[in-house]
């Protein structure tokens, strides 16, 4: 005999499962976080991008005026404003320096040394 309550915990798994990736795909494909200098080089002016900042919580858009101004997110030792909170957080790389065959990130940390901001884009849409 079909034991029903055992069907129906295996059916509300199997859904849970599927709103789960549903969430896991929709946030990969709607955001793209910058971690490469190469990434900002791609922008343009007009382009929306966010920060995400860890001290106040908040994620504050910001429109690219240049794609110079672009760049100075990713100049080590600039100083990128958090909008909402006015803290001034550091462009920093992560790596080791002198090794450039590793692939260096670019963090933003405060004057703790500790990263507290990221900055992504909204992926364009499909
Ligand atoms: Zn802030």
């Amino acid at each position: 005999m079909k034991n029903p309550l055992r069907s129906f915990v295996l059916a509300g798994a199997a859904c849970l499962l599927l709103t789960a990736s549903a969430l896991a795909g929709q946030t990969s494909t709607l955001w793209q976080t910058f971690r490469k200098p190469e990434d900002f080089a791609k922008l343009k002016k007009g382009d929306k991008i966010v920060y995400v900042c860890n001290e106040c919580k908040t994620v504050s858009e910001v429109t690219v005026a240049s794609p110079e101004e672009a760049m100075e997110h990713c100049k080590e030792g600039a100083t990128v404003t958090c909008p909402s909170c006015k803290m001034k957080v550091r462009v920093a790389f992560r790596g080791p320096p002198k090794n450039q065959s590793v692939e260096r990130q670019v963090t933003y940390v405060n004057e703790k040394g500790e990263e507290c901001m990221f900055i992504a884009k909204a992926a364009p849409q499909k």
